[in-house]
């Protein structure tokens, strides 16, 4: 018999509802953070009364009535819509790309305007079987809208040419034939009231939790602890960089407290001229509607991760897929180990993908 049934390495988001779902199963767990604090990158921290989001912005979505309801049993979601204004040299347009956007550009004015236009730029593109972000990008919203709003974010975003970026990753937005500025199409969608601590601190409450402890550090004894280690760190550190280092893109934000109450009217500014060094600017108080005589920016600039920064976005082109694929099959000979998240299992999830991960799990 060991100590516990589970030892949660992370407390992130997949670690925290794990740990909720294995204290209602009845199971003895254990959580460590290599961090200070819990919450992996939904951490906030409250300054001048805002709950200010330390590693980047964070807005839940989903469609799913199972996690939506099972968020909303931890803390209560408001009704904020996502809906991001993207800054091009100065000039402001509407995201997602949708029917203000294709008036600001083009002045069209019904649908059939706006798909006749795409249609156009489309046909003159000769693409018809996209392979990368940039054809994809161009054969969705023609080549006027990809220069403006996209590939200077993009490639800003991931350090490499929009040629070199997996199409995947630009079907993340929607593209609509409505004036509907909702960035996400989800059914539900919000943050929690009170900030993302509150959602993180239900759901490891009653769960022995230890910060500032890095499971590296004394692998060998950490492993007896446990029956079963849950392991949402980065898998190729797991398995000692055998077979190769995965790339990740990291992020760093420079914040900034002012001393009046709105700056930008919105809580995300995206800048996508390449020449803005920083992607996009988040003013934090609007996530949760807030009236404090301050406010706080912060600017996010995305950089190559290091041994040092923080991974934040696998990327998941064709040679780190493929060198994922061998820890892969490591992980899957484990009898002992769950790996989850985003580091652990290298996907670009959502927080409400990881949430019905766990949830499916139990
Ligand atoms: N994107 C873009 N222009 C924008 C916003 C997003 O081209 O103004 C593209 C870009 O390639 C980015 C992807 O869409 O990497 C996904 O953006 P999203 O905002 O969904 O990503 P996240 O918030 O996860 O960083």
């Amino acid at each position: 018999m060991k100590e516990y049934d589970y030892l949660i390495i992370g407390a992130g988001l997949y670690g925290s509802v794990f740990a909720y779902k294995a204290k209602q199963a009845g199971k003895k767990t254990l959580v460590i953070d290599k961090r200070p604090h819990i919450g992996g990158n939904l951490y906030c921290e409250n300054i001048e009364g805002i709950n200010v989001h330390k590693y980047g912005a964070h807005i839940f979505h989903t469609s799913n009535k199972k996690v939506w309801d099972f968020v909303n049993t931890i803390v209560e979601f408001n009704r904020y819509t996502n809906s991001p204004i993207a800054n091009y040299k100065g000039k402001l347009f509407n995201l997602p790309f949708n029917m203000n956007t294709f008036y600001s550009l083009w002045g069209t004015k019904t649908p059939e305007e706006a798909m006749k236009k795409i249609e156009e730029q489309r046909k003159a593109s000769g693409i018809t079987d996209p392979q990368n972000l940039e054809e994809q990008a161009i054969s969705l919203v023609g080549k006027d809208i990809y220069e403006i709003l996209i590939k200077g974010y993009t490639e800003k975003q991931w350090g490499r040419k929009a040629t070199e970026v997996p199409a995947f990753i630009i079907k993340r937005l929607p593209v609509r034939f409505t004036f509907d500025n909702n960035y996400f199409n989800d059914l539900y969608q919000g943050i929690p009231i009170g900030g993302y601590n509150k959602l993180i601190e239900g759901l490891l409450e009653g769960t022995e939790v230890r910060t500032g402890i890095d499971f590296f550090s004394d692998r060998p004894n950490f492993e007896l602890l446990a029956d079963t280690l849950v392991y949402t760190g980065k898998i190729d550190e797991f398995y000692h960089y055998q077979f190769g280092k995965l790339a990740y893109r990291s992020l760093r934000f420079e914040e900034e407290t002012l001393d009046y109450p709105n700056y930008q009217g919105n809580a995300v500014v995206n800048y996508t001229d390449a020449k803005v060094p920083f992607t996009r600017i988040i003013e934090h108080k609007h996530f949760e509607f807030g009236t404090q005589d301050k406010t706080v920016i912060t600017r996010e600039y995305s950089t190559e991760w290091k041994d040092n920064n923080e991974p934040y976005y696998p990327i998941n082109d064709h040679d780190n897929n493929n060198v994922y694929k061998q820890y892969k099959e490591l992980a899957d000979k484990e009898k002992n180990v769950i790996f989850g998240g985003r580091l652990a299992e290298y996907k670009y999830y959502d927080m409400h993908q990881i949430v019905e991960e766990v949830l499916k799990r139990f």
